[in-house]
């Protein structure tokens, strides 16, 4: 058998085990220490998002977010359609109701006219049941790394006055017209999960230019404890910070960010170069003043142009070599969790999902691993 190719397997920079080892050294065990500082710190000065607070997970900013803007039962929250289930699994938490929206086919993120759609549609009749009213949140994602258009997105949520919550998830050092992604919302997040661009083992950070809503959202991710000698509480907390042990980890990666991006981009290039000429075969270019750090290098193929040959081909092909592909994320509104919730757009999403794959994309990829996967598609494709 075939050495085992993943789709994304942490790729730790050297800097790591030495952050961690000052934990032990330092007997810093715990969910406070220099790690968690030097990591927020970093994250603060790499993406010019204003304020981090690093946390237990991505999923944990989203819930955090989602409270620090208001969001409670039976509120709208507008979320991306096109993403992974843990955007949209904290609006549950809350008992708000999920507004799904389609994506447009420049970047695959949120379409702003069918946000706006979404936005007049809850505000002039309700769904759901509920009563008419403008969404808490609005939460667009930029996927694979793709930066969404922001600015029209930022733009119509402001003529409405409602917060928007940046799932940055996938796209630290991703950037639109040199400004990052994670710092154009009210709130920003990103994850460490093991499988992203760059990892703590697991974690995220909620992130803001509001100095005191970072604050609170460190007050609630510790239990939400009152300033008292004993243990007193006014408020319902949570316990998602971050461990100063997995810190030290994620402080190491910082260091290595922007070697990771350049690596992923690298990833893209060649496969775009090596595979685009392929009939039915496309990549996401990137649109005018958009830069992607290409978490995942995804392709769409459609079989009307490629004799029947679709993405389930390649994917099992790749399989069969022991190469982990990944079909394109499947729309929220198409998941049964969730079918009972509004949707508005067209089939830019799940057109994607029908159509898409995402290709072994680590920046710890050898140039033969490349070449194999590569080669594969090729094989596959020209039966
Ligand atoms: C990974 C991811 C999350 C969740 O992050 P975790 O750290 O795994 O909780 C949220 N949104 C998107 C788009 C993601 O890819």
């Amino acid at each position: 058998m075939n050495k085992k190719i993943w789709l994304s397997s942490p790729h730790m920079g050297g800097t790591e085990e030495k952050y961690v080892k000052e934990a032990f050294d330092t007997n810093w065990i715990a969910p406070l220490g220099p790690n968690l500082d030097a990591f927020e710190r970093a994250i603060e000065a790499h993406t010019g998002c204003g304020h981090a607070a690093a946390l237990s997970s991505g999923t944990a900013a989203i819930h955090l977010a989602l409270i620090l803007a208001g969001v409670g039962p039976g509120d709208y929250v507008i979320c991306q359609s096109f993403t992974f289930s843990a955007s949209a699994n904290p609006i549950r938490y809350l008992g708000a109701i999920p507004v799904f929206v389609d994506s447009e086919p420049e970047t695959w993120n949120m379409c702003p006219q069918a946000l706006e759609e979404a936005i007049l549609a809850c505000r002039d009749k309700g769904c759901c049941a509920g009563k008419p009213a403008l969404p808490k949140a609005i939460l667009p994602v930029h996927l694979y790394g793709m930066p969404a258009k922001m600015d029209k997105l930022c733009a119509l949520a402001q003529s409405f006055e409602i917060p928007v919550i940046e799932d940055a998830a996938e796209a630290i050092g991703a950037s639109l017209n040199g400004k990052s992604c994670g710092s154009f919302g009210d709130f920003g997040i990103f994850s460490f999960n093991g499988n992203k661009i760059i990892t703590s083992s697991g974690g995220g950070a909620l992130v803001s230019q509001n100095k005191e809503a970072v604050a609170k959202a460190r007050f609630l991710a510790t239990q939400a404890r009152d300033p008292a000698p004993h243990y007193q509480h006014s408020e319902i907390g949570y316990n998602y910070r971050l461990s100063n042990v997995a810190a030290g980890i994620g402080r190491g990666q910082m260091e290595v960010l922007d070697l990771r991006v350049r690596q992923r981009r690298e990833n893209f290039e060649t496969y775009r170069s090596e595979l685009g000429g392929i009939p039915g075969l496309r990549f996401l270019p990137e649109p005018d003043g958009t830069f992607s750090n290409r978490w995942l290098t995804t392709l769409l193929l459609d079989p009307e142009q490629n004799g029947g040959l679709g993405r389930e081909h390649v994917r099992l092909a790749l399989e069969k070599e022991n190469m982990e592909s990944r079909p394109l994320w499947k729309p929220m509104h198409r998941q049964p969790v969730f079918r009972d919730f509004p949707f508005f757009g067209s089939d830019c999403a799940e057109e994607c999902f029908e159509k898409g794959l995402c290709l072994p994309s680590g920046s710890n990829l050898l140039a033969r691993d490349l070449e194999r996967i590569i080669e594969t598609i090729k094989k596959t494709l020209k039966k």
